[in-house]
């Protein structure tokens, strides 16, 4: 408990019981996927009341001060991603799940021209997998 208070105290965010038990969560386990739903159930689990809209505040603000890396996949779903690093991802439709690409696992042989004005933030490629017949 008392490193996610630490991690909450230098990112200047109140511990609050939540706060502090989704930071808890997430650096229980080193490399960890998150989406809000998954979240609310662990915590269930541990009989801390939250709501979905808190849950997502308290994601995004991890978020905000670098602690987490936000991105979605198949649209409407927000996952929130522990490593930090460079990195890919394979999307496991039947686990709902994500599973790291190393970055150099995968290059590009050809890239298409950045529209003027703009320069390239990130790459996210998702590879979307499913069980074989
Ligand atoms: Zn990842």
């Amino acid at each position: 408990m008392n490193d996610a208070k630490e991690i909450l105290k230098k990112s200047k965010l109140r511990p609050t019981i939540q706060r502090v038990a989704i930071v808890d969560y997430i650096i229980g386990k080193h490399k960890v996927h998150i989406t809000a739903a998954k979240l609310i159930k662990y915590l269930k689990n541990k009989k801390i009341n939250i709501s979905l809209a808190t849950i997502y505040n308290n994601l995004n603000e991890l978020a905000d001060k670098g602690i987490l890396k936000k991105f979605y996949v198949n649209n409407d779903k927000m996952w929130f991603d522990t490593n930090l690093q460079d990195h890919y991802h394979f999307y496991d439709s039947e686990k709902d799940e994500l599973i790291d690409i190393n970055k150099n696992e995968i290059s590009f042989s050809k890239s298409p021209k950045i529209p003027n004005g703009k320069i390239k933030e990130s790459i996210n490629i998702i590879i979307n997998l499913k069980n074989k017949n």
